[in-house]
């Protein structure tokens, strides 16, 4: 096997992920459960890394999006319990997730009868947690279901709940205004609702924060949180009041491919969209947008190389992008370039470039592609 960092690669550091974990459980009171959320091919970490690492950083339990994402899991051996944060609607889906011992949400009576009819005979008891919508608008059932759901949950024989929970929309929002508002609006609704079910409570887990929920307001956190970007060591909450120094997960790194000189006034790339204002030296690196640099980025963005922000100039193309190193003359062919991540003592953050790109930081860290090999260090 050849190198696999020849041209482009990410870096994943599950130590981050672990570290990080075990954070943000020192401010979650006492017997509150994390569940990390390693959906996307763990933010494009590598979902059994990170779930590993997470495990070992104290989390209970692991979420993801799709049936695959489960199975993947399990057939890696990972036993910690998986909920599917998607919705799954047939019953091939539904009984593969009983197969693999993964709970689905469940956002109808009608899912949750078909769940009842699977496991019949089966021996499992199918666990499930049912999801009611709050504000996000998105998967849940309506509020005013949620006792009658629960109730008829709780009297199937083959089902077993082990959560209720809702999603927050705008908990990453400012500190104050719109986003406050609406998220004390969707926690008193939640409340609301919980308030319906005390005689049957206890018997299961209630959860509504992701990672700003989480970190902005301790009164969201209830018996779990569900964290995903967090976990991968990224701030979702600019005025975070609780300090803990998460540790970036990822880094993304390339190597110079070829070296050359151009007089003043020489235009570089498609477009031309950079022209040379003094004689320079450029570095083509091998890393474009096939491998998850936005071309939105182009001529917005620097490399870290020993510490020092090269410029990134032109266009960027599919499969390489151009550096103005006339200030740095001595980087060689082959040299490795950061491009995202940890160098030194600096750092380029997923959130530098989304702000660039009009983008988010988990768009960005699910943007890198299979092109990019993954090197666990
Ligand atoms: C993705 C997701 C999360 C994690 O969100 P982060 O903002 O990355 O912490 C939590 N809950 C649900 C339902 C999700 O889909």
């Amino acid at each position: 096997m050849h190198d696999p960092r020849q041209r482009a690669w990410l870096e994943v550091n599950p130590s981050a992920v672990e570290a990080n974990t075990k954070a943000i459980k020192q401010v979650l009171s006492k017997g509150c459960e994390l569940m990390a959320v390693v959906k996307a091919d763990g933010y494009g970490h590598g979902a059994e890394t990170v779930a590993r690492a997470a495990l070992r950083g104290g989390a209970s339990d692991l979420g993801v999006a799709t049936l695959d994402e489960g199975i993947q899991l399990r057939q890696a051996s990972i036993d910690a319990p998986i909920l599917l944060l998607g919705n799954l609607s047939s019953p091939e889906e539904l009984s593969a997730c009983l197969d693999w011992r993964l709970m689905p949400t469940l956002s109808t009576l009608k899912q949750a009868m078909l769940c009842q009819d699977l496991a019949e005979g089966t021996g499992s008891k199918f666990k499930v947690h049912l999801k009611v919508d709050t504000g996000m608008t998105r998967l849940g059932c309506d509020m005013k279901e949620v006792f009658s759901i629960v109730n008829t949950i709780q009297r199937f024989s083959n089902l077993n709940l082990k959560g209720v929970y809702s999603h927050l929309s705008m908990a990453d929002g400012e500190r104050y205004g719109k986003s406050e508002r609406i998220t004390s609006e969707q926690k008193r609704r939640f409340e609301s609702v919980l308030e319906m079910l005390p005689p049957m409570k206890k018997e299961f887990c209630v959860h509504i924060a992701n990672s700003a929920g989480t970190l902005r307001d301790p009164s969201l956190h209830y018996d779990m949180v569900r964290v995903g970007l967090a976990l991968y060591g990224h701030s979702p909450i600019k005025d975070l009041e609780l300090d803990l120094s998460l540790k970036p997960a990822l880094g993304v790194k390339a190597r110079v491919a070829f070296i050359r000189d151009v007089p003043s006034g020489v235009g570089v790339s498609y477009g031309h969209t950079f022209v040379t204002q003094r004689s320079s030296r450029l570095a083509v690196v091998g890393i474009g947008y096939a491998d998850g640099v936005s071309r939105a980025l182009s001529g917005q963005i620097s490399a870290l190389v020993n510490g020092k922000f090269l410029p990134q100039v032109g266009s960027i193309t599919m499969d390489q992008l151009m550096l103005d190193i006339t200030d740095y003359p001595d980087l060689k062919v082959g040299t490795i370039v950061t491009m995202l991540g940890q160098d030194g003592d600096q750092l380029i953050s997923p959130k530098q470039w989304s702000d660039v790109s009009g983008s988010i930081p988990w768009e960005v860290l699910c943007g890198f592609k299979n092109r990019l090999p993954r090197i666990v260090i």
